[in-house]
């Protein structure tokens, strides 16, 4: 289980990002603090706590803070073990149950982290879950599971118009804004993502980069706004490629982008690539 630290802090306004990989396919993200803080860290979406405390261990850093995205479990299970052992703060959304949360966060909120320099903007993305929050700060993206490479979260507590406009609010960062997902899907994303547009050369190339580093088992994340831009069906969906894909699969003309994109999420859903 090997860590990796992307985007080591050669800048004062960049903080480095240690992966620490967790249950199947999970990613909880350390965000270190910028300058002399480099060794305080935020953790973003800790399921389970063991292996953020040997991330701690290993680098020698001190935990600060806890950042959640949504309720689910594989996002929360470490949140009430980790407070206990290091009395750290615990942001979360406001309408959702997170364990032991200290601070309420809703769109537009600002998440400032005094003792790392960082602060983060709260936008709300409902669609996976009714109440889920993303942080985004310092050319950063932590989207838990509203948006992945190549794809997008399962509709659990959301319609497809929530999530599209979610996915929207998230489209319209930088394109350099890097992307912080919590699942390493990518490959199986990008299969599905082939079959909708075939003749995306993008897509073709993420692929075959993509397919490359799996078989080295390296991660894929973070992408970038303007790779997804280019290669995600599920911001893509005003692409004529994707709507006549769409207008196939359900047999008719759709009616608008909900309608388009509802039709995708249930193609994928069914979807073995
Ligand atoms: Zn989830």
């Amino acid at each position: 289980m090997g860590l990796e630290t992307s985007l080591p802090a050669e800048t004062p306004e960049i903080p480095a990002v240690t992966r620490v990989p967790a249950f199947e396919d999970n990613y909880f993200w350390l965000v270190h603090g910028l300058g002399g803080a480099a060794r305080r860290v935020a953790v973003v979406d800790p399921g389970h706590a063991a292996p953020v405390i040997a991330a701690l261990d290993a680098g020698g850093l001190t935990l600060d803070t806890i950042l959640v995205t949504h309720h689910h479990a594989d996002h929360i299970g470490g949140v009430a073990p980790l407070v206990e052992r290091y009395r750290v703060p615990v942001y979360g959304p406001a309408t959702e149950a997170i364990p032991l949360r200290t601070t309420a966060l809703r769109e537009g909120d600002i998440v400032a982290l005094g003792a790392l320099g960082l602060s983060f903007r709260v936008y709300d993305v409902p669609g996976h879950t009714a109440g889920h929050i993303a942080y985004y700060g310092h050319g950063a993206l932590f989207c838990g599971d509203t948006l992945f490479s190549g794809g997008c979260g399962r509709l659990f507590e959301g319609t497809p118009a929530q999530m599209l406009r979610s996915l929207d609010k998230l489209a319209a960062l930088p394109p350099e804004t890097r992307v912080y997902c919590a699942h390493e899907y990518t490959a199986a994303n990008l299969r599905f993502a082939g079959a909708v547009e075939p003749d995306n050369t993008a897509l073709q190339q993420y692929l075959a980069r993509v397919a490359a580093l799996r078989a080295g088992n390296e991660a894929t994340i973070p992408s970038t706004i303007g790779l997804e831009l280019c290669v995600n069906p599920f911001l893509r969906t005003r692409q004529p490629a994707v709507r006549d894909a769409a207008s196939q699969r359900s047999g008719g003309v759709l009616a608008d982008d909900a309608g388009v994109f509802a039709v995708i999420r249930e193609w994928k859903n069914g979807f073995r690539g």
